[in-house]
């Protein structure tokens, strides 16, 4: 640890925010925002529009016939990438034995664990980010026209023309694959770098379908910074910058609309009445920030959202706590970033994300890893759903607010005492469904041993 962080001893940021102590006794913690505004203060200084997450929608379906040619398991859902909305009332249950309450409200649960193609939520942004930067070239080369059936890029000349271009990315696992298996796919060079703690069998996934893996011993901030350099060497070169990509962002946000779609059909409404609670796990901030984003513009101050984060790697929680964004990592404040939980061991938030959603998000929390194991175990047992430990971290989410002191002071100062009964709850299952079945195995018997 640094004696001082950014000129201030450690005690004076303590003294400054308390809650900080907590959090770097790696305890979990719920962090209310005290800048959150309504929508139209919120929205004052943020330069993305409902206009820029059209056009990205607009964009996957332009690509959805290639995406259905190309990857066949998407044909049902014509080549549009999305995931089921359940309810998961024996889940509920579960949590009220947990915390030994009622938990009046609805529980939902975003199974983006079962996205097709990369089997988490990075299949939204990161597979949106590829085809952009593909349109763009080969809009600008002539290849095909915004007008034409985009199947046509499924061809020998198109790979060979994609093949002259490079995609590179920095990655603790989940982006990378997404970013790897789409950028394979187009025929374009694609570069992996891998923090440690990223799993064997995404490398050697990765690898199997063609694309280079270039391992480090150190973490996420050390493979994206080599990612950005080797990128910057080579002009045919493209850096998928998860810190700071407005793509990436768009591509997670068309989520909403879709999200909307499903809820309207399950007869869920969200209006004023009825409000909607959203918890996504967050790693550098930019999957669960899109979302959100895109629910906030559809949804304004009927909607309220909590990034949910490990007690080792509470990254956006300090950096929004201190309004220092990436200026401050949870090292600098003796916090290890060691987690089992993949997507989500980043120990310096997206300052452009923080930024961003300054004034609209509701608050952040974080769970230890023992939890996220437990959870789980119950999630599988309850509702016949695996995912991996990330995509576990929204679920407490639910309990933290209906049942902690600040959590019900969050609900007294926004009006919704009265309203706690209409709540619709939405835990973000961000990943899982491509983990290999021996080790999901081993993740469940861990939640098992702990829960004894
Ligand atoms: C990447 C990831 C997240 C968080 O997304 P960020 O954009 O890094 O905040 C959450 N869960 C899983 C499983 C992920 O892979």
């Amino acid at each position: 640890m640094n004696s001082k962080v950014l000129g201030k001893e450690i005690s004076t940021w303590i003294n400054e925010y308390p809650l900080l102590k907590e959090i770097i006794d790696l305890k979990e913690s719920l962090w209310i925002n005290p800048n959150h505004s309504n929508f139209v203060e919120g929205m004052k200084n943020v330069s993305l529009s409902q206009d820029d997450v059209l056009d990205a929608e607009k964009r996957l379906n332009r690509f959805a016939p290639y995406i259905a040619k190309v990857f066949p398991e998407t044909k049902p859902e014509n080549g549009i990438i999305e995931s089921p909305t359940v309810k998961i009332d024996n889940m509920k249950a579960k949590l009220e034995e947990i915390c030994g309450e009622h938990l009046p409200g609805n529980l939902l649960l975003k199974c983006d664990s079962h996205l097709k193609v990369s089997g988490s939520i990075k299949a939204r942004g990161g597979i949106y980010e590829v085809l952009k930067h593909a349109e763009d070239l080969a809009l600008e080369n002539n290849i095909i026209t915004i007008e034409d059936n985009y199947e046509k890029l499924d061809s020998d000349e198109v790979r060979a023309f994609f093949s002259n271009y490079s995609v590179v990315v920095g990655s603790t696992g989940n982006l990378g694959l997404s970013i790897g298996i789409m950028s394979a796919k187009l025929g374009f060079k694609v570069t992996v770098h891998m923090s440690a703690d990223a799993r064997q069998w995404k490398k050697d996934l990765l690898r199997s379908r063609g694309v280079e893996v270039i391992e480090y011993e150190s973490d996420y901030s050390k493979a994206v910074e080599e990612g950005r350099k080797q990128a910057e060497s080579d002009a045919n070169s493209y850096f998928v910058d998860d810190e700071n990509s407005k793509n990436l962002f768009l591509g997670y946000s068309v989520a909403a609309k879709r999200l909307d779609n499903q809820l309207k059909k399950m007869g869920v409404v969200v209006d004023d009445n009825n409000p909607l609670f959203v918890y996504l796990p967050c790693g550098v901030g930019g999957g669960p920030g899109g979302v959100a984003f895109g629910l906030k513009l559809l949804y304004k101050d009927n909607v309220h959202f909590f990034f949910a984060e490990p007690t080792h790697s509470p990254c956006m929680m300090i950096g929004c706590m201190t309004g220092e964004h990436d200026t401050v990592s949870v090292q600098d404040f003796g916090i290890d970033n060691v987690t089992a939980a993949d997507g989500l061991a980043v120990g310096r938030a997206s300052g452009f994300v923080g930024k961003t959603l300054e004034k609209l998000m509701s608050g952040c929390y974080s769970v230890s890893d023992e939890n996220m194991y437990r959870l789980l175990t119950k999630m599988a047992d309850s509702e016949k759903i695996f995912l991996e430990p990330s995509a576990l971290a929204g679920v407490p989410g639910i309990i933290n607010i209906l049942t902690s002191e600040e959590g019900k002071k969050y609900l007294r100062d926004n009006n919704l005492e009265n309203k706690i009964e209409n709540i619709n709850h939405i835990a973000w299952a961000t990943g899982g469904s491509m983990v290999p079945k021996d080790m999901m195995d081993e993740y469940y018997n861990k939640g098992i041993s702990l829960l004894k």
